[in-house]
C-alpha cells in the first residue's frame, strides 16, 4: 500500500511512503548500481517482484550499449515484467564519499536524467525511491533539498511527467524530507 502524505508544486509532486514495487502509475525509478545486474535494497526488491524479464533486458542493454556499465547520474529504460507499472527507469546514484567528489551534482543528474527519460517516453505518473540514501550513504537531509530543487526545476519547464511521486520506504523518511525542503 502507498500512503500519500503531502501534495507540493500545485499537485505535480506527491510525497508518499510505501513499497515502490506496488506502484501502479506508468513508471518507477530503480536506484540501480552501475552493473545493472541487480543488488540489494530497492534494486533487489524491484527485480524480485518484477521477475527475470527485467534482468534479461538489463543484460541486453549492457552488452549492446553499455559494456562498461551505466555511469552514475545516467538512466536507461526497460519494461516492468510482472510489476503493476509499465516501465522501469534504472539510474545510478552517487556513493557518498564525504561530499567533495561531485556527489550532489551526480544525485541531481540521476533525478534529472530519469525525468528526461520519463518525459521522452510519454510517462505521466512516475515514482522515485530515495536514491542513494540507503547503502550508498548519501545524507538524507542533504538529499531532500537537492531532490526537491531538481524536480521542481524540471517540472517548471516540462509538461511531462504530470505527477512525480517521491516515495519513501518509511513514513519517518517522508516526514524528514518535508521538514528539510
Ligand atoms: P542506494 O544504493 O541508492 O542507497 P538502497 O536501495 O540501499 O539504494 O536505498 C535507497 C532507498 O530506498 C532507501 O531510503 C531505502 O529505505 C529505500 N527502499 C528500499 N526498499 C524499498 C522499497 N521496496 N520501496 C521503496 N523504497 C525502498
Amino acid at each position: 500500500m502507498i500512503e500519500e502524505i503531502k501534495s507540493l508544486a500545485e499537485g505535480r509532486i506527491i510525497v508518499c511512503h510505501g513499497d515502490i514495487t506496488t506502484f501502479k502509475g506508468d513508471a518507477i525509478v530503480n536506484a540501480a548500481n552501475s552493473t545493472l545486474l541487480g543488488g540489494g535494497g530497492v534494486d533487489g526488491a524491484i527485480h524480485r517482484a518484477g521477475g527475470p524479464e527485467i534482468l534479461a533486458e538489463c543484460k541486453r542493454i549492457r552488452s549492446e550499449r553499455l559494456p562498461g556499465g551505466l555511469p552514475p547520474g545516467e538512466a536507461v529504460l526497460t519494461g516492468a515484467g510482472k510489476l503493476p507499472t509499465q516501465k522501469v527507469i534504472h539510474t545510478v546514484g552517487p556513493i557518498w564519499h564525504g561530499g567533495k567528489q561531485g556527489e550532489k551534482e551526480t544525485l541531481s543528474n540521476a533525478y534529472r536524467n530519469a525525468l528526461r527519460l520519463a518525459a521522452d517516453s510519454g510517462v505521466e505518473r512516475v515514482a522515485f525511491p530515495a536514491i542513494s540514501t540507503g547503502v550508498y550513504g548519501f545524507p538524507k537531509k542533504l538529499a531532500a533539498s537537492i531532490v526537491y530543487d531538481t524536480v521542481t526545476d524540471f517540472l517548471r519547464h516540462e509538461q511531462l511527467p504530470h505527477t512525480v511521486f517521491l516515495l519513501f520506504f518509511g513514513r519517518e523518511d517522508a516526514e524528514l524530507f518535508l521538514r528539510e525542503i
